[in-house]
């Protein structure tokens, strides 16, 4: 240890010691392997799939502030102290939160707490006309939590991408049988630590809302700095904005919509197909005939399901600059649809 060392360092407003550096890092660590072996027993003893990816959302977050800290005090991560438990990969990068209810139930798409071009907009909303505009314009009451107000300058740039993805697409909007009726900004306890969800019922026109977990919601600084985390470890891709957890729950509005506009329960299925079979031919390389190869060309999320990879390229291709060769695909072919 040398005297630069010895240095105290910053991490969110608080000083640290080497000391206190290395022993926070092996509390985290110390944590993750508390957590893995919870997820381990609650697998093994049968417990209910929305306790199991409660504990895995937890684990998930431990890691993303464990990458964090340790970036920025400039020390490696001690992986193998991890996983020398021997449990083996435990959760994948992003693990969709899928409730998958009983027939005609509701089905939440969730965007996990870790997990993401072509609109340009201007945001001159306030919080009051951003309101406002969603009444007004598009019929969608918005509400946000007391304790988890939602950022002025997020909610701005969400009216703001949706005023120029529908005067891009007015045909949309008009021909659109399914209304989002509501946008939430939640308290974390009722998102099941999910970043953001999509509600509507299956097999109906009828959509519930978009949720947004106010945690990140409700401060833009904070939120930038866990989109950033996520960016360094590939759960989201390199454009990845604070906004996009908003279109990527507004893509999986658009792929019901698009299923009750088309009449065909299997539209997202084929535009998916269609989109892979284009990619395949530009890169023989790609040895599968689905979405599932698709981590390093869109998101480890966005091969997780259909739904996700559809979500997960129209935030690339939608929601920011500079989108990718299968955003590309998903955009040109989405136009002329
Ligand atoms: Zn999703």
């Amino acid at each position: 240890m040398n005297a630069m060392e010895n240095q105290p360092k910053e991490y969110n407003g608080k000083s640290y010691t080497t000391y206190e550096v290395l022993q926070r890092q092996r509390k985290m660590e110390t944590l993750m392997r508390k957590q893995r072996q919870d997820i381990k027993y609650l697998q093994e003893g049968g417990a209910s799939q929305d306790d199991i990816v409660a504990a895995k959302s937890r684990y998930r977050s431990t890691m993303v502030q464990y990458a964090d800290f340790s970036n920025s005090m400039g020390l490696p991560q001690q992986k193998e102290r991890i996983y020398m438990d021997g449990l083996g990969r435990i959760v994948s990068g992003k693990t969709p939160i899928i409730v998958k209810p009983p027939k005609g139930g509701i089905i939440k798409s969730s965007k996990a707490s870790n997990g993401w071009g072509g609109v340009n907009y201007t945001q001159s909303y306030t919080k009051m006309t951003a309101i406002d505009r969603l009444k007004t314009e598009y019929g969608i009451i918005f509400s946000d939590s007391r304790k988890y107000p939602m950022s002025e300058e997020l909610l701005a740039d969400c009216v703001g991408w949706m005023d120029s993805f529908s005067k891009k697409f007015p045909g949309f909007l008009k021909g659109n049988p399914v209304k989002l009726p509501e946008i939430k900004c939640m308290a974390p306890s009722k998102m099941g630590n999910a970043v953001g969800h999509y509600s509507y019922y299956a097999g109906t026109t009828r959509a519930v809302e978009i949720g947004l977990n106010g945690t990140y919601h409700s401060d833009l600084a904070v939120f930038q700095k866990y989109v950033d985390s996520c960016v360094k470890l590939k759960w989201y891709p390199a454009n990845a904005t604070a906004h996009k957890t908003f279109v990527h729950e507004y893509g999986h509005h658009v792929s019901h919509s698009m299923v009750c506009i088309s009449g065909k329960p299997e539209w997202q299925h084929e535009f998916i197909q269609e989109c892979v079979q284009e990619f395949k031919k530009k890169n023989p390389g790609y040895s599968f005939s689905t979405h599932v190869g698709l981590k390093d060309y869109l998101s480890e999320y966005g091969s997780t399901s259909e739904s996700e990879c559809f979500a997960e390229a129209f935030a690339e291709y939608f929601g920011g600059e500079n989108p990718r060769e299968f955003a590309l695909i998903f955009g040109k072919n989405w136009k002329r649809n």
